[in-house]
């Protein structure tokens, strides 16, 4: 912790789309180092949740505070945000590293450009200062070598890393992953997780939407079961695997392990 405060707060997430309330009340408090991982049943609105927190959702109610400072958006009546908001919600999204599914990394663009893109444009960093730390972090995840291919000749497993590098080279305070190793092979999921678990152990604050029910209990320090847009049951992983309290958490997780 830092200054008093949680590293990222949420208190009481609603979003609804149309008539479907997805999130009814979502809160969650990490501290610096935390690992949160979120598991549920599809549909359950965890990656919504997330959306929300780096506001790729505008949520319909609730706080979200980065290091104790209060992230406020509004809409007008027409549902369009004001100038003042989009900037605040580029600030943010700064703040916040997001790893997804499936990658997204730009297709046209060298591995490397990948990385150094967000630096360089978004923070205005030196070119050179960017390509190296954009060099050192491809070191980091492990892929270095492969700085000048494009993502197109990589395997999932190493679009992931770079994915990865390139949210870090944001220099990020919280790193939030949507199931980044659900859209690969089998045998590529293990390259992924364990970047991952080496960024947990150094420390970063990490939320991590995830299916690798190991990776939960291992790595991350506090565990959360979504059921229908609520917290069905929260806690150490060790209490949330070893003796879930919910018949709904008990259910789960007979189906997925
Ligand atoms: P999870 O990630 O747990 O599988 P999601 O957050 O993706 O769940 O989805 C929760 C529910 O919200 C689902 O019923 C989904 O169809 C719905 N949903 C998600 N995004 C939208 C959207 N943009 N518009 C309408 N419905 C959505
Ligand atoms: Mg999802």
């Amino acid at each position: 912790m830092q200054n008093g405060h949680g590293a990222l707060v949420v208190e009481d997430i609603h979003k609804s789309f149309g008539d479907l309330e997805v999130l009814k009340g979502i809160s969650l408090s990490a501290n610096e180092g935390d690992v949160i991982s979120i598991i549920g049943a599809s549909g359950s609105g965890k990656s919504t949740f997330l959306r929300c927190i780096n506001l790729l959702e505008i949520p319909d109610r609730g706080r979200i505070l980065l290091k104790g400072e209060e992230i406020r958006v509004r809409r007008d009546a027409s549902g369009r945000l004001s100038g003042v908001d989009r900037a605040r919600i580029q600030h943010l999204r700064a703040r916040l590293g997001m790893v997804f599914q499936t990658f997204n990394l730009w297709g046209h663009m060298s591995v490397l450009q990948n990385v150094m893109e967000g630096p360089t444009l978004v923070l205005k960093r030196p070119r050179n200062e960017a390509r190296d730390e954009a060099m050192a972090l491809l070191d980091k995840v492990g892929i270095a070598e492969k700085h000048a291919a494009y993502p197109a000749q990589l395997s999932g497993g190493q679009q992931q890393r770079v994915a990865i590098a390139r949210a870090l080279a944001m220099r990020p305070e919280v790193l939030l992953f949507d199931e980044p190793t659900s859209a690969l092979d089998p045998e590529l999921v293990g390259e992924v997780l364990r970047v991952m678990q080496g960024l947990a152990e150094e420390g970063r604050t990490m939320i991590v939407v995830t299916h690798e029910m190991g990776f939960a209990r291992e790595v991350s320090n506090r565990a959360m079961f979504f059921h229908q847009g609520r917290v069905e049951e929260e806690g150490p992983p060790q209490a949330v695997f070893g003796a879930p309290q919910s018949a709904r958490c008990k259910a789960f997780l007979s189906s997925v392990l």
